[in-house]
């Protein structure tokens, strides 16, 4: 789609010549672009404030060095990244992912993308992401724990409970945000709740190691409700093996679906009789292993080497819930050509833009990440809320906040897709509602800040 409001076009091609090597950033600033485009055109005091310039460059981002020793006592350097997007409307709040192919470019599309995702969840939360080409594969505990504990004594400099919030993501779980959190305590000599995604014994909330794909499951079937469909009765696809991937199959099942794949980076495995949730978190959660290992539990299911795929395994529903840029054009063709009735975003911006055209000119529901996948940091926000009153709520309450909030930014995107013109189009529905109350806020808040 040609942008053809002069005002973005101009600040497009102005950013993509800067940025020309940021090639995951422009992609989500050109999604974005196109979905606001109705709006900015009906609303000229974005324009005169420089609405759209202000809120592609981060306000602030932080590059920094990670020494470390490994167990064979040899020092090593990696990358550390920090980009504080947006506060307009609450601290910096975003996840920290470790992986090789960590660098400016995706954590500031992480960045900008959690900018909009946490003003759906109508929460308090600016926009961060932040991470390292860390790759924590293959390394033993003691290496992760001094890698984290490295990372943290730059970074802890930069965060705290009103200013940044980082959180987990690719990379970092449970082990990881103890160790992040156990360093910047040390540091701070303070308590406070700067890290979310921490453990239940030191003020972790209950349910936010589900909430993500809990959450992308409840926004789901709104969407297939509002089609006249159910997750009963259908068979869904999952790419990825992760935290996301692995309670959306959990919670997909329980709603009546049957998850017949799941992959990891290597290959994807094949179950007619639904992928069994309690032996992926085993092989993931517990012994850390490949998910080939599938077959020594369900020796009936089956393993293709290579993870792309995954999207030629018929399914009515696909939700891709690994890493960017998975779900390309010919995913989206065998999906099509398999008769997929509705496709939801798990993973950060897993489909390219030209698969997300081709589900959206086939007319197939589509729920885009920044909405769909938004019950993680919901629940982030819900821990902040629990540290700063000093409580723990129940998994029950906790899970019900969850529903409530997915629920919502259902009704939100779907009403603001068709307030633009543009009714059942979720992707325009999200851009549209998570910038409107950023864009007011920053309007409000002046300009030189
Ligand atoms: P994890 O590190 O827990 O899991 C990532 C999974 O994806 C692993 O199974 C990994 O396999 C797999 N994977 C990576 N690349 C590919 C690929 N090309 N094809 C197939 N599988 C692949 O991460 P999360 O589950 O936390 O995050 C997944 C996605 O969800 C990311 O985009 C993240 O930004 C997003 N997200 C996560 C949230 C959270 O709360 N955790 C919140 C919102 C979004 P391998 O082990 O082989 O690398």
């Amino acid at each position: 789609m040609a942008l053809k409001n002069e005002y973005l076009k101009k600040n497009y091609e102005e950013l993509s010549a800067r940025y020309a090597e940021q090639k995951e950033f422009i992609q989500a600033v050109r999604e974005f672009l196109e979905s606001v485009e109705p709006l900015i055109d009906e609303h000229p005091e974005y324009e005169k404030a420089g609405i759209i310039e202000r809120i592609v460059e981060p306000e602030r981002a932080i590059l920094f060095r990670v020494s470390w020793v490994d167990d064979n006592g040899k020092v090593q350097v990696n990358r550390g990244y920090r980009v504080q997007f947006n506060s307009a409307i609450g601290p910096y709040k975003g996840g920290l992912r470790l992986h090789p192919t960590v660098n400016l470019s995706v954590i500031k599309f992480l960045g900008f993308e959690q900018i909009f995702k946490n003003s759906l969840t109508g929460l308090p939360m600016g926009g961060g992401k932040g991470g390292s080409d860390f790759d924590p594969k293959g390394k033993s505990d003691n290496e992760i724990m001094r890698f984290c504990q490295s990372f943290m004594t730059e970074l802890a400099k930069h965060i705290g409970p009103d200013t940044d919030v980082p959180a987990g993501d690719i990379g970092v779980g449970a082990r990881e945000i103890g160790f992040l959190f156990g360093q910047y305590k040390r540091l701070q000599n303070e308590w406070t709740g700067t890290l979310t995604g921490k453990g239940l014994s030191y003020g972790g909330s209950l349910a936010r190691t589900q909430a993500t794909g809990y959450g992308l499951c409840y926004l789901a079937n709104e969407m297939l409700h509002a089609n006249g469909m159910d997750f009963k009765g259908m068979r869904a696809v999952i790419s990825g093996s992760g935290n996301v991937a692995t309670y959306a199959n959990q919670k997909a099942t329980q709603l009546g679906a049957k998850v017949v794949a799941m992959s990891d980076s290597n290959g994807y495995i094949v179950d007619e009789n639904g992928i069994d949730f309690n032996v992926i978190k085993e092989i993931k959660e517990v012994k850390r292993a490949r998910i080939k290992t599938y077959l020594d539990y369900v020796p009936s299911a089956k393993y293709v080497e290579g993870c792309s795929g995954i999207w030629t395994v018929p399914c009515d529903i696909a939700m891709p819930c690994a890493t960017q840029n998975e779900l390309d054009i010919e995913g989206a063709k065998a999906l099509l050509a398999n008769g997929v009735k509705a496709v939801a975003e798990g993973a950060n911006m897993p489909t390219t833009l030209e698969a997300t055209q081709a589900f959206l000119e086939a007319g197939i529901p589509f729920a885009p990440a920044k909405a769909a996948n938004a019950g993680g940091v919901a629940t982030s926000g819900l821990e902040m809320s629990q540290n700063s009153m000093r409580l723990s709520w129940s998994f029950d309450e906790v899970d019900e906040k969850l529903h409530g909030i997915m629920v919502n930014i259902y009704k939100n995107i779907s009403d603001a897709a068709e307030k633009v013109g543009k009714p059942g189009n979720l992707v325009v529905g999200a851009n549209v509602a998570g910038f409107i109350k950023v864009a007011d806020a920053m309007l409000a808040q002046g300009i030189a800040y």
